[in-house]
Parts: structure tokens; sequence; C-alpha cells
């Protein structure tokens, strides 16, 4: 796949009515979208979705808009109806062009160099959407979309991992929100490491980076900091886990990386945790 040659049809909403329910997703309509039309298997929904998802214009017409309805009836016998909005995209330009445009983008794009796709493309036309979208990022053909530009490096990180190939264990909205500001510290401190690999880390190597700043254990990390996320309660004899290493970690992840810009503490173990990637 090469840059889009315009124009490009972009479905930037959908409405999903199921027995009578009807739920909106603002946003293109993605994988990550998909997945959130759950009533239904994914498979049927893609052989319906995808071929209206991003399509090639193949008419004269030059409305903005094209909305389009879908009403079917579920293998299972349940009707339920889709209505995709799309709106008509010209303007397209390589995200090399765009780096060059935006230079400090760049170490953000070069962190994360090694999974992402090639040809990736811009829009470069203001689109009208839901105010609540700043961004978004189409997999395939992979585009990107930035209600401001330049955007703010986190949010041009954000999508990004969105694009990467990586293998995912949670929903693709953790990573992207736990790993952008991270991607970012990495470009500023110029550090080598493999962003994704921070969630597979095991409890052993968690506590051998924090041993490295004076901290025992993640239960201490947060005693100093004094912030207790969900993943444990305060007891009486100090702080219980009250969940699985995987929750533990993605949340300690997010704790961690909230710190970024202001505490060094956070800084530190980040920087630590990172080094562990490079060597796993
Ligand atoms: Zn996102």
């Amino acid at each position: 796949m090469t840059i889009p040659t315009a124009p490009f049809w972009i479905c930037v909403e959908a409405t999903h009515i199921c027995s009578g329910v009807e739920r909106n997703y603002c946003g293109p309509v993605t994988e990550r979208i998909l997945e959130k039309i759950d009533d239904f298997d994914e498979q049927f929904l893609q052989r319906i979705l995808f071929p209206h998802r991003v399509t090639e214009c193949k008419t004269e017409r030059c409305e903005d808009i094209i909305t389009v309805r879908i009403s079917a009836v579920h293998p299972t016998g349940v009707p339920y109806s889709l209505r995709l909005r799309f709106r008509r995209v010209t303007e397209f330009q390589p995200l090399e062009e765009f780096l060059e445009e935006f230079p400090n983008l760049r170490p953000v794009y070069d962190v994360l160099a090694d999974f992402l796709p090639e040809n990736i493309a811009v829009i470069r036309q203001k689109l009208k959407l839901r105010e609540t979208v700043r961004a978004f990022a189409i997999k395939r053909p992979p585009i990107l979309y930035f209600q401001d530009v330049p955007p703010h490096p986190v949010t041009f990180a954000h999508e990004l991992i969105h694009l990467a190939r990586f293998e995912r264990e949670l929903d693709e909205e953790v990573y992207a929100h736990n790993l952008s500001g991270t991607v970012v510290f990495m470009a500023e401190k110029g550090i080598k490491a493999n962003p994704f690999r921070l969630h597979d880390l095991t409890e052993e190597q968690v506590n051998s980076a924090l041993m490295e700043v004076g901290i025992k254990s993640v239960e201490e990390f947060y005693e100093i900091t004094r912030c207790i996320p969900h993943t444990h309660k305060i007891t009486p004899d100090g702080l219980r886990r009250v969940a699985e290493w995987k929750d533990v970690l993605a949340t300690f992840i997010a704790e961690v990386t909230a710190g970024i810009g202001y505490d060094t503490l956070c800084e530190q173990v980040l920087e630590k945790l990172l080094l562990l990637t490079t060597t796993q």
C-alpha cells in the first residue's frame, strides 16, 4: 500500500442499533470500535464493515459527507443496524514529509520506528469531527489524523502506538495511554529500549529496578508516593494487594508514567524499568 491517492472516504462516526438500543461510536471505525460492538462475533462485523471502512471514492459526487446505513440480521437472528458516516479526505502527506515540517516530532518517531509499518500517511485537511475526537489512527492503510497541527508530542506518540506492531495482551488503549508519555520521555532522554515490553516485566524484575533507587517493592513505592491505586487496599498492617500481577503491573506503569515531567523518583524508576526491557 502506498500513500493514498485522493479522494478517500473515511468513516468518522458509527451508530450501532441493536435490539432497539442505540450506541454511538465517534472516531473512525477501527478495530477498536469493532471490539466495542461486542454483541456479535467479530468476523461477521468485519465482513460487513471492512468494505466500507476506508473506501476509495468511485463516484463523481463531491459531497463532504456520505452516510451509509447497514441493516442486517445476525446469524443468531437478532436484527440490528449500523449507521456509518464518512467524510471525504483529499489531502494526504507522507509521514516523512510531515516529520521534515515538524522536526521536533522526529525523535518520537525514531523511538517507535522499528515497530511501525511503511508508507504512513497524514491527513492534512481539517476534518469536522466530534469535539471529543482530537486525533485518530487507521491501521489499514496506515493513516494518521491530528486536529491540532503540529500535534503535541504525546498525542503524536499515542497515535503511532496504535499503528505499531507488537503483541497485545491488554486493551490497545492501555498501551497507547500508558506508553505515549514513556515514548516521549525516551525521545527526550535518548533512551534505547523496547517500551512494549514494560507490560511483560516480572515482579522480580520490577523489584530489582526499584531496589536500584532504594525501594523494596511496589507497595513501598505507593507508601512513598502516597497514592494508592485500585490494585491495593490500606489495612492496619500496611498495603494489601487485591489484584493479579498483570493488573498490578499495568497500574504501576500508569502511575509511574503519570509522574513524568515533575516527579524525579518516577522518572528514575521508569528509566530503570526501561533498561530491563533491552535485556529480556
Ligand atoms: Zn487511542
